[in-house]
């Protein structure tokens, strides 16, 4: 028979306890609590390395450098999420605006709002907050250069 320890191989806490202890302080506020970190403050709004942007909740890949755009909002914006299925949508009518909150269709945890006034091909502005996002440095070439002998 399996084991039963795969039962906890996704790792996605169940409360807000066990978030808290996942999470930093600041990860907390913006994944489970919505908030946004201030603009041109977060870690990664001014990124430009080659790499993919995974949710700091749960890992899950959700975007990638090659979308990303300097939007000048002070927040890490991207054109697409790399693969729709990756994202939820809510609407957000807070502070008296209507707006599209962003969500990990994973863990769901908040991950920011998206706009109508992004860049083509896709017109949208994902604007994301960065303690929503574990930047992954893709691999630099490290592959050796003469033909591995099979
Ligand atoms: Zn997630």
């Amino acid at each position: 028979m399996g084991k039963e320890k795969n039962a906890q191989k996704s790792g996605i806490p169940k409360t807000s306890a066990e978030w808290k202890e996942k999470l930093t302080e600041g990860q907390y506020r913006v994944l489970r609590e919505k908030g946004t970190e201030p603009a041109f403050c977060g870690l990664l709004w001014d990124n430009k390395k080659v790499g993919f942007y995974h949710c700091a909740g749960c890992g899950e890949k959700l975007f990638e450098s090659s979308t990303k755009f300097e939007s000048g909002t002070g927040w890490p914006s991207f054109f697409s999420p790399i693969d729709a299925k990756k994202i939820k949508y809510a609407k957000d009518e807070g502070f008296g605006m209507q707006r599209v909150e962003v969500l990990c269709a994973k863990c769901g945890g908040h991950l920011g709002h998206v706009f109508d006034d992004g860049p083509p091909p896709s017109g949208k502005r994902y604007c994301i907050n960065s303690a929503a996002l574990k930047f992954a440095q893709k691999n630099s070439r490290l592959r050796p250069i003469a033909p591995v002998p099979l």
